[in-house]
Protein backbone atom coordinates (compact mmCIF):
# COMPACT_ATOMS: atom_id res chain seq x y z
CA UNK A 1 0.00 0.00 0.00
CA UNK A 2 1.01 3.56 -1.12
CA UNK A 3 1.38 6.07 1.52
CA UNK A 4 -2.42 6.88 2.95
CA UNK A 5 -4.93 8.63 1.24
CA UNK A 6 -5.22 11.20 3.65
CA UNK A 7 -1.68 12.53 3.26
CA UNK A 8 -2.81 13.90 0.25
CA UNK A 9 -5.26 16.19 1.37
CA UNK A 10 -3.24 18.61 3.70
CA UNK A 11 -0.83 21.31 2.50
CA UNK A 12 2.49 20.23 3.48
CA UNK A 13 4.65 23.44 3.24
CA UNK A 14 2.18 25.06 5.98
CA UNK A 15 1.66 22.35 8.23
CA UNK A 16 5.40 22.02 8.35
CA UNK A 17 6.29 25.34 9.39
CA UNK A 18 3.42 25.69 12.04
CA UNK A 19 5.32 22.06 13.17
CA UNK A 20 8.28 23.90 13.20
CA UNK A 21 6.97 26.79 15.03
CA UNK A 22 5.32 24.63 17.80
CA UNK A 23 8.75 22.63 17.97
CA UNK A 24 10.79 25.95 18.87
CA UNK A 25 8.22 26.92 21.46
CA UNK A 26 8.81 23.69 23.33
CA UNK A 27 12.41 24.03 22.86
CA UNK A 28 12.53 27.03 24.33
CA UNK A 29 11.07 26.31 27.77
CA UNK A 30 13.99 24.69 30.22
CA UNK A 31 12.53 21.66 31.43
CA UNK A 32 16.37 20.43 32.87
CA UNK A 33 15.46 17.50 34.69
CA UNK A 34 15.84 17.83 37.95
CA UNK A 35 13.93 20.08 38.63
CA UNK A 36 11.92 19.31 35.34
CA UNK A 37 8.96 21.86 35.73
CA UNK A 38 7.25 20.96 32.37
CA UNK A 39 4.14 22.15 33.92
CA UNK A 40 4.67 25.82 31.36
CA UNK A 41 5.66 22.92 28.64
CA UNK A 42 2.52 21.26 29.11
CA UNK A 43 0.55 23.91 29.69
CA UNK A 44 1.86 25.69 26.18
CA UNK A 45 0.56 22.41 24.63
CA UNK A 46 -2.85 22.11 25.99
CA UNK A 47 -3.77 25.84 24.99
CA UNK A 48 -2.05 24.81 21.27
CA UNK A 49 -4.90 21.96 21.48
CA UNK A 50 -7.23 24.45 22.64
CA UNK A 51 -6.55 26.51 19.14
CA UNK A 52 -7.49 23.61 17.16
CA UNK A 53 -10.88 22.72 18.76
CA UNK A 54 -9.28 19.81 21.10
CA UNK A 55 -10.24 19.23 24.94
CA UNK A 56 -6.59 18.83 26.90
CA UNK A 57 -6.20 18.27 30.22
CA UNK A 58 -3.23 19.08 32.30
CA UNK A 59 -2.70 16.29 34.89
CA UNK A 60 -0.06 17.79 37.96
CA UNK A 61 1.50 15.05 39.72
CA UNK A 62 3.73 17.46 42.48
CA UNK A 63 4.52 21.42 41.87
CA UNK A 64 5.25 22.16 38.81
CA UNK A 65 5.23 19.03 37.18
CA UNK A 66 2.32 18.83 34.78
CA UNK A 67 1.51 16.20 32.14
CA UNK A 68 -0.71 17.25 29.48
CA UNK A 69 -3.15 14.36 27.78
CA UNK A 70 -5.49 14.99 25.11
CA UNK A 71 -7.70 12.40 23.05
CA UNK A 72 -9.06 12.68 19.70
CA UNK A 73 -12.37 10.22 19.94
CA UNK A 74 -12.71 7.26 17.19
CA UNK A 75 -15.65 5.48 16.58
CA UNK A 76 -14.39 2.71 19.07
CA UNK A 77 -14.43 -0.14 16.78
CA UNK A 78 -10.53 -0.46 17.88
CA UNK A 79 -9.33 0.30 21.00
CA UNK A 80 -6.89 3.32 21.59
CA UNK A 81 -3.70 4.74 20.00
CA UNK A 82 -1.21 6.21 22.61
CA UNK A 83 0.99 8.88 20.99
CA UNK A 84 3.92 9.53 23.94
CA UNK A 85 6.54 11.77 24.28
CA UNK A 86 8.35 13.01 27.38
CA UNK A 87 9.03 16.93 27.43
CA UNK A 88 11.82 16.77 30.38
CA UNK A 89 15.33 17.11 28.94
CA UNK A 90 18.64 16.60 30.22
CA UNK A 91 20.90 18.88 31.59
CA UNK A 92 23.29 20.97 29.08
CA UNK A 93 26.06 22.86 29.67
CA UNK A 94 25.73 25.92 27.47
CA UNK A 95 29.52 26.50 27.52
CA UNK A 96 30.13 23.18 25.38
CA UNK A 97 27.46 24.13 22.88
CA UNK A 98 27.87 26.04 19.69
CA UNK A 99 24.42 27.77 19.87
CA UNK A 100 22.72 28.56 23.58
CA UNK A 101 20.47 24.88 24.33
CA UNK A 102 17.75 26.70 25.31
CA UNK A 103 16.88 29.55 22.69
CA UNK A 104 16.26 26.97 19.58
CA UNK A 105 18.21 29.16 17.04
CA UNK A 106 18.45 27.71 13.51
CA UNK A 107 21.23 27.55 11.72
CA UNK A 108 22.62 25.62 8.66
CA UNK A 109 19.38 23.29 8.47
CA UNK A 110 19.26 22.62 11.96
CA UNK A 111 17.33 23.39 15.15
CA UNK A 112 19.70 23.23 17.57
CA UNK A 113 18.41 22.92 21.41
CA UNK A 114 18.33 20.60 24.30
CA UNK A 115 15.47 17.73 23.78
CA UNK A 116 15.42 18.59 19.68
CA UNK A 117 15.87 14.70 19.41
CA UNK A 118 14.95 14.03 22.88
CA UNK A 119 12.31 14.48 22.58
CA UNK A 120 10.81 17.18 22.10
CA UNK A 121 10.26 16.78 18.26
CA UNK A 122 8.04 14.10 19.47
CA UNK A 123 5.66 15.84 21.76
CA UNK A 124 5.78 18.90 18.32
CA UNK A 125 4.98 16.13 15.57
CA UNK A 126 2.48 13.92 17.98
CA UNK A 127 0.69 17.29 18.91
CA UNK A 128 0.32 18.54 15.11
CA UNK A 129 -1.14 15.32 14.04
CA UNK A 130 -4.00 15.18 16.36
CA UNK A 131 -4.35 18.65 14.96
CA UNK A 132 -4.26 17.48 11.57
CA UNK A 133 -7.18 14.79 12.38
CA UNK A 134 -9.57 17.04 13.68
CA UNK A 135 -9.35 20.13 11.22
CA UNK A 136 -9.38 17.84 8.16
CA UNK A 137 -12.31 15.55 9.70
CA UNK A 138 -10.56 12.71 9.76
CA UNK A 139 -12.79 9.68 10.81
CA UNK A 140 -11.31 7.04 13.47
CA UNK A 141 -11.24 3.84 14.48
CA UNK A 142 -9.55 3.76 16.93
CA UNK A 143 -9.48 6.95 19.56
CA UNK A 144 -5.72 8.61 19.36
CA UNK A 145 -4.25 9.96 22.33
CA UNK A 146 -1.25 12.40 22.94
CA UNK A 147 0.52 12.28 26.18
CA UNK A 148 2.75 14.51 27.09
CA UNK A 149 4.76 13.44 30.09
CA UNK A 150 7.15 15.11 32.73
CA UNK A 151 10.03 13.04 34.39
CA UNK A 152 11.32 10.34 32.22
CA UNK A 153 14.86 11.37 32.39
CA UNK A 154 14.75 10.44 35.98
CA UNK A 155 12.70 7.00 36.11
CA UNK A 156 9.02 8.39 34.92
CA UNK A 157 7.46 8.59 38.44
CA UNK A 158 5.75 11.85 38.42
CA UNK A 159 5.29 11.28 34.36
CA UNK A 160 3.74 8.39 33.01
CA UNK A 161 4.03 5.80 35.73
CA UNK A 162 2.25 8.12 38.09
CA UNK A 163 -0.73 8.38 34.94
CA UNK A 164 -0.94 4.89 34.96
CA UNK A 165 -1.25 4.67 38.88
CA UNK A 166 -3.40 7.48 38.63
CA UNK A 167 -5.31 7.88 35.63
CA UNK A 168 -4.98 4.98 33.87
CA UNK A 169 -8.45 5.22 32.14
CA UNK A 170 -6.81 8.59 30.38
CA UNK A 171 -3.95 6.65 28.61
CA UNK A 172 -4.96 2.95 28.37
CA UNK A 173 -4.47 2.27 24.75
CA UNK A 174 -3.80 -1.14 22.86
CA UNK A 175 -0.73 0.38 20.86
CA UNK A 176 1.91 2.91 21.66
CA UNK A 177 4.20 5.42 19.69
CA UNK A 178 6.74 6.47 21.39
CA UNK A 179 10.75 6.90 22.14
CA UNK A 180 13.80 5.29 20.17
CA UNK A 181 12.57 4.12 16.38
CA UNK A 182 11.73 5.64 13.05
CA UNK A 183 15.08 7.54 12.94
CA UNK A 184 17.45 6.82 9.79
CA UNK A 185 20.86 4.91 10.57
CA UNK A 186 23.15 4.52 7.84
CA UNK A 187 25.37 0.96 8.21
CA UNK A 188 27.66 -0.33 5.38
CA UNK A 189 25.79 1.49 2.72
CA UNK A 190 21.92 0.46 3.82
CA UNK A 191 19.43 2.24 5.27
CA UNK A 192 17.68 1.54 7.91
CA UNK A 193 15.32 2.57 10.64
CA UNK A 194 15.32 0.82 14.13
CA UNK A 195 11.99 0.56 15.56
CA UNK A 196 11.84 -0.53 19.32
CA UNK A 197 10.11 -3.17 20.32
CA UNK A 198 11.50 -4.23 23.69
CA UNK A 199 14.18 -2.82 26.62
CA UNK A 200 15.92 -4.27 29.64
CA UNK A 201 14.64 -4.10 32.76
CA UNK A 202 16.23 -2.38 35.65
CA UNK A 203 17.83 -3.73 39.03
CA UNK A 204 19.89 -1.31 40.82
CA UNK A 205 21.77 -2.46 44.00
CA UNK A 206 23.15 -1.41 46.98
CA UNK A 207 26.21 -3.69 47.84
CA UNK A 208 28.10 -3.70 51.29
CA UNK A 209 31.45 -4.58 52.40
CA UNK A 210 31.83 -5.22 56.48
CA UNK A 211 35.16 -5.53 57.76
CA UNK A 212 37.39 -4.25 61.48
CA UNK A 213 37.43 -0.92 61.74
CA UNK A 214 40.53 0.26 63.29
CA UNK A 215 43.82 2.92 63.17
CA UNK A 216 44.63 3.41 59.03
CA UNK A 217 48.96 2.59 60.26
CA UNK A 218 48.05 -0.99 60.26
CA UNK A 219 47.06 -3.04 57.55
CA UNK A 220 45.22 -5.62 57.93
CA UNK A 221 43.32 -8.42 55.57
CA UNK A 222 39.81 -7.24 56.79
CA UNK A 223 39.78 -3.94 55.50
CA UNK A 224 36.11 -3.08 54.42
CA UNK A 225 36.99 -0.59 51.75
CA UNK A 226 39.41 -2.98 50.21
CA UNK A 227 36.61 -6.00 50.16
CA UNK A 228 34.48 -3.60 48.53
CA UNK A 229 37.04 -2.34 45.80
CA UNK A 230 38.27 -6.03 44.62
CA UNK A 231 34.14 -6.56 44.53
CA UNK A 232 33.32 -3.80 42.57
CA UNK A 233 36.56 -3.92 40.24
CA UNK A 234 35.46 -7.28 39.48
CA UNK A 235 31.70 -6.57 38.65
CA UNK A 236 32.80 -3.50 36.67
CA UNK A 237 35.00 -5.86 34.20
CA UNK A 238 33.16 -9.11 34.31
CA UNK A 239 31.29 -9.92 31.38
CA UNK A 240 28.30 -11.56 33.04
CA UNK A 241 26.83 -14.87 31.53
CA UNK A 242 25.21 -14.87 27.65
CA UNK A 243 21.20 -14.47 27.44
CA UNK A 244 20.11 -14.49 24.16
CA UNK A 245 16.82 -13.84 23.84
CA UNK A 246 13.48 -13.99 21.36
CA UNK A 247 14.12 -10.00 20.40
CA UNK A 248 17.53 -9.93 20.85
CA UNK A 249 17.80 -12.57 18.48
CA UNK A 250 15.25 -11.23 15.91
CA UNK A 251 17.24 -7.35 16.29
CA UNK A 252 20.96 -9.05 15.34
CA UNK A 253 19.10 -11.28 12.34
CA UNK A 254 16.73 -8.94 10.88
CA UNK A 255 20.15 -6.32 10.78
CA UNK A 256 22.12 -9.18 9.33
CA UNK A 257 19.80 -9.73 6.58
CA UNK A 258 20.15 -5.92 5.35
CA UNK A 259 23.98 -6.49 5.16
CA UNK A 260 26.40 -7.52 2.54
CA UNK A 261 29.11 -10.40 3.98
CA UNK A 262 31.09 -10.55 5.38
CA UNK A 263 28.87 -8.73 8.03
CA UNK A 264 26.24 -10.37 7.29
CA UNK A 265 27.73 -13.92 8.37
CA UNK A 266 30.04 -12.24 11.25
CA UNK A 267 26.62 -10.82 12.98
CA UNK A 268 24.55 -13.73 13.71
CA UNK A 269 27.93 -14.84 15.07
CA UNK A 270 27.18 -12.51 17.87
CA UNK A 271 24.49 -14.49 19.21
CA UNK A 272 26.37 -17.91 19.88
CA UNK A 273 26.85 -19.16 23.36
CA UNK A 274 29.24 -21.95 21.90
CA UNK A 275 32.03 -22.66 23.83
CA UNK A 276 31.00 -20.40 26.36
CA UNK A 277 29.69 -17.67 24.68
CA UNK A 278 33.57 -17.60 23.59
CA UNK A 279 32.82 -17.09 20.00
CA UNK A 280 30.41 -14.06 20.80
CA UNK A 281 32.78 -12.59 22.92
CA UNK A 282 35.73 -12.40 20.01
CA UNK A 283 33.15 -11.09 17.42
CA UNK A 284 32.57 -8.42 20.55
CA UNK A 285 36.36 -7.18 21.10
CA UNK A 286 38.21 -8.68 17.78
CA UNK A 287 35.42 -8.19 15.05
CA UNK A 288 33.35 -5.04 15.58
CA UNK A 289 34.15 -1.74 13.74
CA UNK A 290 34.29 0.26 16.91
CA UNK A 291 33.83 -0.01 20.52
CA UNK A 292 30.22 1.78 20.79
CA UNK A 293 28.74 -1.30 18.88
CA UNK A 294 30.63 -3.35 20.74
CA UNK A 295 29.72 -2.49 23.94
CA UNK A 296 25.62 -2.02 23.26
CA UNK A 297 25.52 -5.32 21.68
CA UNK A 298 27.28 -7.01 24.92
CA UNK A 299 24.80 -5.19 27.16
CA UNK A 300 21.69 -6.38 25.14
CA UNK A 301 23.28 -9.96 25.34
CA UNK A 302 23.64 -10.11 28.89
CA UNK A 303 22.55 -8.88 32.33
CA UNK A 304 25.12 -6.06 33.66
CA UNK A 305 25.74 -4.18 36.47
CA UNK A 306 28.07 -1.56 36.40
CA UNK A 307 29.14 0.48 39.87
CA UNK A 308 28.61 3.93 39.75
CA UNK A 309 28.53 5.18 43.50
CA UNK A 310 30.95 4.87 46.42
CA UNK A 311 31.08 5.57 50.23
CA UNK A 312 33.60 4.44 52.64
CA UNK A 313 35.07 6.37 55.25
CA UNK A 314 35.35 9.58 56.32
CA UNK A 315 39.27 10.36 57.80
CA UNK A 316 41.92 9.27 56.05
CA UNK A 317 44.03 7.59 59.35
CA UNK A 318 40.74 5.72 60.00
CA UNK A 319 39.54 2.29 58.63
CA UNK A 320 36.29 1.97 58.36
CA UNK A 321 33.74 -0.84 59.34
CA UNK A 322 31.20 -0.47 56.57
CA UNK A 323 31.81 0.14 52.88
CA UNK A 324 28.87 0.79 50.29
CA UNK A 325 28.72 1.16 46.31
CA UNK A 326 25.77 1.37 44.07
CA UNK A 327 25.80 -0.95 40.65
CA UNK A 328 23.60 0.16 38.23
CA UNK A 329 22.28 -3.78 37.11
CA UNK A 330 19.98 -3.75 34.08
CA UNK A 331 18.32 -7.43 32.96
CA UNK A 332 18.67 -8.70 30.27
CA UNK A 333 15.35 -9.89 27.98
CA UNK A 334 14.36 -13.17 28.85
CA UNK A 335 16.18 -12.86 32.36
CA UNK A 336 14.97 -11.57 35.62
CA UNK A 337 16.26 -9.92 38.82
CA UNK A 338 16.38 -13.28 40.68
CA UNK A 339 19.50 -14.15 37.69
CA UNK A 340 20.97 -11.11 38.15
CA UNK A 341 21.51 -11.10 42.05
CA UNK A 342 22.82 -15.29 41.60
CA UNK A 343 25.41 -14.13 39.09
CA UNK A 344 26.37 -10.88 40.84
CA UNK A 345 27.02 -13.50 44.05
CA UNK A 346 28.68 -15.81 42.68
CA UNK A 347 31.42 -12.49 41.95
CA UNK A 348 31.20 -11.73 45.77
CA UNK A 349 33.36 -13.18 48.55
CA UNK A 350 31.20 -14.22 51.66
CA UNK A 351 31.82 -10.91 53.38
CA UNK A 352 29.83 -8.95 50.61
CA UNK A 353 26.13 -7.81 50.72
CA UNK A 354 23.85 -6.97 48.13
CA UNK A 355 20.62 -5.60 48.71
CA UNK A 356 17.79 -4.51 45.68
CA UNK A 357 17.17 -0.96 45.91
CA UNK A 358 14.54 -0.87 42.85
CA UNK A 359 13.85 -3.79 40.00
CA UNK A 360 11.64 -3.54 36.84
CA UNK A 361 11.27 -6.37 34.68
CA UNK A 362 12.30 -6.28 30.56
CA UNK A 363 9.54 -4.60 28.40
CA UNK A 364 8.85 -6.40 25.35
CA UNK A 365 6.72 -6.52 22.45
CA UNK A 366 6.20 -8.78 19.35
CA UNK A 367 7.08 -7.30 15.62
CA UNK A 368 4.68 -10.14 14.58
CA UNK A 369 1.60 -7.68 14.75
CA UNK A 370 -0.49 -5.73 12.34
CA UNK A 371 0.62 -2.15 13.21
CA UNK A 372 4.14 -2.75 13.32
CA UNK A 373 3.90 -4.34 9.81
CA UNK A 374 2.51 -0.35 9.42
CA UNK A 375 5.56 1.35 10.47
CA UNK A 376 7.94 -1.03 8.49
CA UNK A 377 5.50 0.10 5.28
CA UNK A 378 5.45 3.49 6.15
CA UNK A 379 9.67 3.35 6.29
CA UNK A 380 9.52 1.13 2.94
CA UNK A 381 7.12 4.24 1.31
CA UNK A 382 8.44 7.32 2.57
CA UNK A 383 12.30 6.36 2.04
CA UNK A 384 12.82 3.97 -1.07
CA UNK A 385 15.14 0.88 -0.54
CA UNK A 386 15.07 1.77 3.50
CA UNK A 387 14.45 -1.01 5.92
CA UNK A 388 12.95 -1.30 9.41
CA UNK A 389 14.34 -3.23 12.30
CA UNK A 390 12.90 -4.24 15.24
CA UNK A 391 15.13 -2.67 17.93
CA UNK A 392 16.01 -3.62 21.47
CA UNK A 393 17.67 -1.27 23.35
CA UNK A 394 19.73 -1.42 26.69
CA UNK A 395 17.99 1.60 28.29
CA UNK A 396 14.54 2.35 29.32
CA UNK A 397 11.70 4.44 28.18
CA UNK A 398 8.00 5.40 29.09
CA UNK A 399 7.44 2.28 27.72
CA UNK A 400 8.12 0.68 30.69
CA UNK A 401 4.95 2.50 32.13
CA UNK A 402 2.66 2.37 29.69
CA UNK A 403 3.37 -1.27 29.22
CA UNK A 404 2.23 -1.68 32.80
CA UNK A 405 -1.55 -1.28 31.51
CA UNK A 406 -0.87 -4.20 28.66
CA UNK A 407 -0.10 -1.68 25.86
CA UNK A 408 1.93 -2.72 22.87
CA UNK A 409 4.79 -0.07 22.62
CA UNK A 410 7.04 0.40 19.39
CA UNK A 411 9.68 3.10 19.60
CA UNK A 412 8.85 4.92 16.50
CA UNK A 413 9.62 8.79 17.06
CA UNK A 414 10.46 9.33 13.13
CA UNK A 415 13.09 11.56 11.79
CA UNK A 416 14.97 11.67 8.97
CA UNK A 417 18.95 12.08 8.67
CA UNK A 418 20.45 12.58 4.68
CA UNK A 419 24.19 10.91 5.09
CA UNK A 420 25.21 14.34 3.92
CA UNK A 421 23.86 15.59 7.92
CA UNK A 422 27.53 14.31 8.97
CA UNK A 423 26.01 13.40 12.43
CA UNK A 424 25.31 10.34 14.24
CA UNK A 425 22.28 10.06 16.76
CA UNK A 426 23.49 8.17 18.96
CA UNK A 427 25.86 11.27 20.03
CA UNK A 428 23.08 13.57 19.92
CA UNK A 429 21.31 11.47 22.40
CA UNK A 430 22.16 13.34 25.75
CA UNK A 431 25.33 15.07 24.26
CA UNK A 432 26.02 18.69 23.09
CA UNK A 433 25.23 20.38 20.43
CA UNK A 434 22.01 18.15 20.12
CA UNK A 435 19.71 19.10 17.07
CA UNK A 436 17.56 18.15 14.78
CA UNK A 437 17.27 18.64 10.55
CA UNK A 438 15.00 21.12 9.73
CA UNK A 439 14.03 18.92 6.48
CA UNK A 440 14.38 15.54 8.35
CA UNK A 441 12.07 17.14 11.01
CA UNK A 442 9.16 17.76 8.34
CA UNK A 443 9.92 14.37 6.64
CA UNK A 444 9.35 12.69 10.05
CA UNK A 445 6.04 14.67 10.70
CA UNK A 446 4.58 13.40 7.26
CA UNK A 447 6.36 9.41 8.66
CA UNK A 448 3.87 9.90 11.90
CA UNK A 449 0.98 11.13 9.92
CA UNK A 450 0.77 8.31 7.80
CA UNK A 451 1.21 6.31 10.90
CA UNK A 452 -0.98 7.14 12.64
CA UNK A 453 -3.74 7.49 10.09
CA UNK A 454 -3.07 3.68 8.61
CA UNK A 455 -3.34 2.15 12.33
CA UNK A 456 -6.31 4.49 13.68
CA UNK A 457 -8.66 5.77 10.65
CA UNK A 458 -10.88 4.40 9.21
CA UNK A 459 -10.14 3.00 6.09
ZN1 LIG B 1 14.29 10.54 26.07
Amino acid sequence: MAQHRHLRSIDWETTGREALKLLVELLRFDTTNPPGQEQACAEHLAAYFRTHGLNPQILVSAPGRGNVVVRRVGNASKPPLLIGAHLDVVPADPSRWRHPPFEAEIHDGYVWARGAIDMKHMAAMGAVVLALLERNNIALDRDVIFAGVADEEVGCALGSDWLVTHHPELVRAEYALGELGGFTLYLNGKTIYPIQVAEKGICWVRVRARGKPGHGSVPTAENATVRLAEFVAKAGRTRLPMHVSEPVRRFVMALAETQSLPARQVLPLLLGDAFGGRVSTLILDRVMPDQGSANVFSALLRNTANPTVLRAGTKTNVVPAVAEAELDGRIALGSNAEELLAELRALAGPDIEIEVITAAPPTETSPDTEVFRDLAAVVADHDPGAIAVPYVIPGFTDAKSWSKLGTRCYGFSPVRFDPKHDIRYAELYHGDDERIPVDGFKFGLRMLFDAVCRIAATP
